[in-house]
């Protein structure tokens, strides 16, 4: 088919089941069939690489130049950007049209998308459920074949857990690996961009586009370029897989248990073994995270002002009621929460008790994971607790919320690739299995994941 063909199929579907989804903030349709075009004519030339013509939606929390970047919040809702974010400027140079920009949590702030200033996102497979946050509009349209593809942010699980909360294969690089110039900053050093497709192959391919050095990233890693996709036909027998038995504990949901058994019993027929591994600080990792990202929040959010760009409140007084009138009308309540949260821990008197504390216990978390690959070459762990929960359910016990991400936020405390893929159903949801690498393994763990695909 022709890009002009499979735009348009996308476009049409989006079109016509996006008003119940609401995945998508904007829908960029004229320019996603100009680009269409061009990318027919490209290949019409023989110039075409892997990915040209194939039409991918962007998370609203990367840079699009002339089209709203959002970042699902009422103070970004009229900026227009003037540049692309590095991942953006490589999909368009891969030569993939943009269908739009995907619903989220507020400045990705969530575990449920019931942040977004725009409305929540439903999961497709149950619309009175949550698709999961913050990359739930990437993982609901993807899921819902509104796209092909998708792109993610992954802070503290948030590519992860919708992925797995909608039956779809996300990967999170090693921290580093996708640039994060022009992605909306929230915790600067968790935050990473990543794929969303169905299958692990299809998100080697998108890694193979979105992944490389840009100096504009001062955390940007200088690598030479790889193949993401090489690994995926290499057999797994052998492979050493690491069982959490923090992770494994009892309390764990039957059928996410039993999913995930039935998916290790695949993997052994695959030659994979299995032993337990002990991250003995595991249980720090929820309440390190919520030190470490709203500091790193306040910081970054407090170039919203009102002055620069974005909302700005009507008839300001002076100049204090310009900025405290702008920022909260501007900013949601969870935003708000964590903005105080963060501005505290940072706060003169308490940062040794509280950051710095914080970051030993990061460091803690990172020799747990040091010590378990000395002896397994992947971690098989859950993505969530419980597969997809009710719209509304969570929504005033923001704790609860927290702690659906407790199996994945370890990951991003350390900076280690992980990904979620399709484990099973629990009363027709679906249920996510992750798996962990260690630095730089995104090949070998996409290579385990297509395997069991
Ligand atoms: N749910 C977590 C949070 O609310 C992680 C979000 C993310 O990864 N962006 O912070």
């Amino acid at each position: 088919v022709s890009s002009v063909e499979l735009t348009e199929h996308f476009l049409e579907r989006i079109e016509r089941l996006d008003t119940q989804l609401n995945s998508f903030i904007t829908v960029t349709a004229e320019e996603a069939m100009t680009a269409a075009k061009e990318a027919d004519a490209r290949r019409g030339r023989g110039q075409a690489s892997r990915l040209t013509g194939v039409p991918i939606a962007q998370k609203d929390i990367f840079c699009t130049q002339g089209v709203r970047s959002s970042c699902a919040s009422r103070m970004l809702d009229n900026f227009i950007s003037p540049y692309d974010a590095g991942v953006v400027e490589r999909f368009k140079a891969e030569g993939c049209p943009m269908l739009g920009k995907t619903n989220m949590d507020e400045f990705a702030m969530g575990s449920s998308n019931e942040t977004s200033f725009y409305g929540s996102v439903k999961n497709p497979w149950d619309v009175e459920r949550v698709p999961g946050g913050s990359s739930g509009g990437s993982a609901a349209a993807v899921a819902a074949r509104l796209a092909p593809a998708a792109t993610g942010t992954d802070t503290g699980g948030s590519i992860r857990q919708p992925a797995a909360l909608n039956g779809i294969t996300g990967l999170k690089p090693t921290y580093g690996r996708v640039s994060r110039w022009g992605m909306i900053a929230f915790a600067s050093s968790l935050d990473q961009g990543g794929p969303m497709a169905q299958t692990a192959e299809d998100c080697g391919l998108l890694l193979n586009v979105m992944s490389g050095f840009d100096q504009r990233d001062s955390t940007s890693l200088q690598r030479d370029p790889e193949d993401f996709t090489r690994a995926l036909g290499n057999s797994l027998k052998g492979l050493r897989m690491g069982l959490p038995k923090q992770f494994f504990a009892e309390g764990m949901d039957a059928g996410v248990a039993a999913a995930l058994e039935s998916a290790m019993a695949v993997y052994r027929d695959l030659g994979v073994t299995f032993t337990e591994v002990d991250l003995p600080n595991s249980g720090l990792a929820a309440p390190a995270y919520y030190v470490v990202a709203p500091a790193e929040c306040s910081s970054n959010l407090a170039r919203l002002d009102g002055v620069r760009y974005g909302y700005r409140c009507e008839d300001p007084k002076d100049l204090m009621d310009l900025y405290t009138r702008s920022r909260g009308e501007g900013f949601g309540e969870e935003v708000k929460r964590r903005i105080m949260i963060g501005t505290y821990a940072l706060s003169a008197g308490y940062f040794d008790a509280y950051y710095l504390k914080a970051q030993k216990i990061r460091r803690l978390i990172a020799d747990d994971f040091a010590r378990a690959f000395e002896s397994v070459d992947l971690i098989f762990a859950p993505t969530t607790p419980t597969p997809a929960f009710r719209l509304g359910e969570k929504t005033d016990d923001p704790i609860t919320m927290y702690l659906s991400d407790i199996y994945t936020i370890a990951v991003n405390l350390a900076g280690l690739p992980a990904m979620s893929l399709p484990a099973g159903f629990v009363d027709e949801l679906p249920v996510g299995m992750q798996l962990i690498g260690n630095y730089f393994d995104e090949s070998r763990l996409l290579g385990a994941a297509h395997q069991y695909q």
